[in-house]
């Protein structure tokens, strides 16, 4: 890890907050350039070849020297953290001393904020309803006055509301978005495809698009997708080579929803791997209602995409569902997610994972076990 750019990292982290919370939509490229400069600062140490084992944290309230201890003897090796717990001086300190390297998470199209600002950012639905689902609320991708230029993580698709999709849910009851005016005005434009008069309605041109042009709606979609990680990881590298970029995933098969990881999430995993370091599923198996073993199947799918970058994340503890999720079946888990070609495995999260003393224990066990594993094989 560096050190002595104390003063330099307190001077990005207070531009960078300013920049998040009060103009994120009219300077997307500044408040990028500044994310990528901490990311750089923290982040630019991570060991090629050892297994990340990392954790994602949003908030915290305790001792964070402690809980830095603590990472460091279960061999949390990389945190997954908020921009505003980021921001804290007391935390970053405590994570450098300890070596361990920080991804900061940035919610690219998650933006509640910015839409109680302005409802004219919402993505549309193909049913014509604004694209919000529970806590899931989400800014048009399209909006060239909304896309930064920078590096992101985290809600870079279009628009679903992918953690309450069980197995047997039916492909066409998923919403999909973009069909706001923006996309609708583009999309023609793009692909030199003219609606018929008697569209009048969203309801009525998402339905001739879906009808009559899917595939080259799709590539429109993925697109938007696709040339956001490509501008923001290009900006990102631009600034210093080697800087890591992941990228989470919703935790799709190829052909899981009818396609739906491109039909709903856009999220074209082939055309997106040029661009990234890892790509991140959110393998949160018990709130899918999945078992332990689609954990590794997720990784080996999406590998044939995205070669040597599949780095799942699990959940670890019971969430949105009262269906049963023990120590144990984490232990199942976090062996499946380390299963190759996985690049490693990221909790989801912290202090979910503290709510039981077990839990931590299981974990400690099973990265040890995996460490030990990587040794025998070297010697
Ligand atoms: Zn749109």
């Amino acid at each position: 890890m560096r050190t002595g750019k104390s003063a330099k990292d307190i001077i990005y982290w207070k531009i960078a907050i300013f920049n998040l919370y009060n103009s994120f939509i009219m300077k997307p490229l500044k408040i990028l350039l500044i994310v990528v400069s901490i990311c750089l600062v923290w982040g630019s140490c991570i060991h090629k070849t050892e297994p990340i084992t990392g954790v994602k944290i949003y908030e915290y309230q305790g001792d964070f020297e402690a809980l830095a201890d603590q990472w460091a003897d279960i061999g949390i090796n990389t945190a997954f953290v908020s921009t505003t717990l980021a921001a804290n001086d007391t935390f970053r300190e405590a994570l450098k001393k300890h070596h361990i390297p920080v991804f900061i998470i940035f919610p690219v199209f998650q933006q509640p904020e910015a839409l109680k600002n302005d409802s004219g950012l919402f993505a549309i639905t193909d049913k014509g309803t604004k694209a919000r689902h529970d806590w899931v609320e989400f800014v048009c991708a399209s909006r060239q006055s909304y896309r930064p230029d920078g590096i992101s993580i985290d809600f870079i698709r279009q628009f679903v509301f992918w953690e309450m999709v069980y197995p047997d849910h039916k492909p066409e009851n998923i919403d999909r978005a973009c069909f706001c005016d923006s996309c609708l005005a583009l999309f023609p434009r793009q692909q030199g495809i003219t609606l018929p008069d008697t569209c009048v309605t969203t309801v009525q041109k998402a339905g001739w698009i879906t009808a009559h042009c899917a595939v080259q709606y799709d590539t429109f979609r993925c697109g938007l997708i696709t040339s956001l990680v490509k501008d923001l990881a290009e900006t990102a590298r631009k600034l210093q080579r080697g800087i890591k970029i992941n990228v989470h995933a919703v935790p799709w098969r190829t052909d899981d929803f009818g396609g739906a990881g491109i039909r709903v999430a856009a999220q074209d995993l082939k055309a997106i791997a040029p661009y990234a370091d890892y790509i991140s599923p959110m393998c949160y198996s018990q709130m899918l209602k999945r078992d332990a073993g689609w954990i590794s199947s997720v990784v080996a799918d999406m590998d044939k995409r995205a070669p040597g970058m599949i780095l799942p994340s699990i959940q670890v503890y019971p969430y949105y569902i009262g269906d049963a999720f023990s120590a144990e079946d984490l232990r199942e888990c976090i062996q499946e997610a380390l299963k190759p070609p996985s690049r490693g495995v990221v909790f989801w999260s912290w202090p979910l994972l503290q709510l039981e003393r077990e839990r931590i224990e299981v974990v400690d066990e099973e990265i040890q076990d995996s460490r030990s594993k990587i040794e025998d094989q070297k010697n």
